[in-house]
């Protein structure tokens, strides 16, 4: 089946069409046939598309909205010039893989959508105000232009951590505030610990019941995971994709006291101080440069820049605590997975995140270290490291891709 993958966010629309059916994904045979990313939608939108092992094509278009975005995409996709493998018309995109960020306590797997999904997907809005309606527009836009006879998947960010127990998921508020408000730790990149703890057990040959690691998605935004016996028993983000490890732009854990301090201080209100947290803190705050870890560690070492230095400092000790507190809480691990723009690419973040951790049995081989970027995955550990170190490229898409098949055709499955 063709599989087009639709990931929504407020002013973007990020595509793939990827082909794969239950034998494929048996046999690991699924492949991307072509992507692209539409940005500044509503305007003038910047727009990349590639058809897989051809050149980027790059160039711009007045986009009204995501449904306007997806149409662009349809029409690319069936046009002469693309040419993709398999697809000549609408009717080659069998089925649409959607990422939606909140799933709430609703969802736990991914579904099939119908009217019933997309109101429940509406009633979490107010948990994700940012994403929820973005990805809303991709759905409904994706279900106009091509018809409800084409069927559409809804993959949840929050679903893999469905599995956390109440010691992990509730905060220690009244608990009135979960009854009433849901006020819970739910958790992000659900599909990207997920794919990477699936990839670490074929990569080993193991069982799920037998995966006991760290996973750390290392990104603009970052988390990490405690799977433990396959299933999410910890995460970093929270209620929101806030808390937990610096990241890009967001602060990660804050002491909430914090909020009120600065409004007072500063006379501003509950919006700006949000929007202090989510857009102008993390290494771009720190550093007060940017928010690009691949810039600062060119800052730091070219020009000896301190606060640089600070930044990517804060950013690996957060990434250490989280790791500590993690095998304290697992009772010990097999091993950490890096993944996510920062992890899969900077040998120098993993050995600094890693230093110090010697005494657990972690030990880096700089050498293997630095020869794992740009896709690749494999062992950065020494071969007799007690807990060892992974680097694994995350494939969130692909993962779509594949619970979309496995949902239309009713393969159960655990998650
Ligand atoms: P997103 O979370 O938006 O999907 P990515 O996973 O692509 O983002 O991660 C983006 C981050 O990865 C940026 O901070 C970027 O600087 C960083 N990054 C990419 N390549 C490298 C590299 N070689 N060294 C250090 N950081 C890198």
């Amino acid at each position: 089946m063709n599989i087009l993958v639709l990931n929504c966010g407020s002013s973007s629309l990020k595509f793939q069409i990827i082909e794969t059916d239950l034998d494929l994904i048996e046999n690991d045979a699924d492949r991307r046939l072509a992507s692209g990313l539409l940005e500044r939608v509503v305007g003038n939108a910047l727009i990349t598309l590639q058809v897989e092992g051809q050149a980027k094509i790059r160039e711009t278009a007045p986009l009204r909205d995501h449904k306007a975005a997806i149409d662009y995409v349809l029409r690319w996709i069936v046009s002469p010039n693309s040419n993709i493998n398999h697809i000549k018309s609408l009717a080659d995109i069998h089925a649409v893989g959607h990422r939606v960020v909140h799933g709430g306590e609703n969802f736990t797997k991914s579904v099939l959508i119908d009217e019933n999904v997309i109101e429940q997907i509406e009633d979490n809005i107010e948990l994700a105000p940012l994403h929820n309606p973005a990805n809303l527009k991709g759905i409904n836009g994706a279900r106009e232009l091509l018809g409800t006879g084409v069927p559409q998947v809804a993959v949840f960010d929050t679903a893999f951590h469905s599995t956390m127990p109440e010691t992990s998921y509730l905060y220690a508020l009244p608990y009135q505030m979960y009854r009433r408000h849901r006020v819970r730790r739910y958790g992000f990149h659900g599909t990207s610990h997920r794919y990477v703890a699936y990839r670490y057990r074929q990569l080993l040959g193991i069982e799920r019941e037998k995966t006991n690691i760290i996973t750390l998605h290392l990104g603009n935004g970052c988390s990490a995971c405690a799977i433990k016996n396959g299933d999410s028993l910890d995460t970093s983000m929270g209620l929101t994709p806030m808390e937990g490890l610096v990241m890009g732009t967001r602060s990660g854990d804050v002491d909430p006291s914090i909020l009120e301090f600065i409004h007072l201080k500063e006379g501003i209100g509950m919006r700006d101080i949000d929007t202090m947290l989510n857009k102008q803190s993390g290494l771009l705050g720190i550093s007060g440069l940017t928010n690009d870890m691949r810039e600062l560690l060119a800052e730091e070492q070219e020009k000896n820049d301190r606060r640089a230095r600070l930044a990517i400092d804060i950013f690996c000790m957060r990434a250490k605590k989280y790791i500590g507190s993690y095998l304290a809480e697992m009772g010990g691990a097999d091993s950490i997975v890096f993944t996510g723009g920062i992890g899969e690419n900077s040998a120098a973040i993993r050995e600094r995140i890693c230093k110090g951790l010697e005494w657990m049995g972690l030990t880096i081989d700089k050498e293997k270290n630095g020869a794992l970027f740009g896709g690749k995955e494999g062992e950065i550990s020494t071969s007799d490291s007690r807990l060892k170190a992974f680097v694994i490229p995350t494939n969130e898409e692909m993962l779509i891709a594949r619970d979309t098949v496995r949902t239309i055709k009713n393969v159960p499955r655990r998650w």
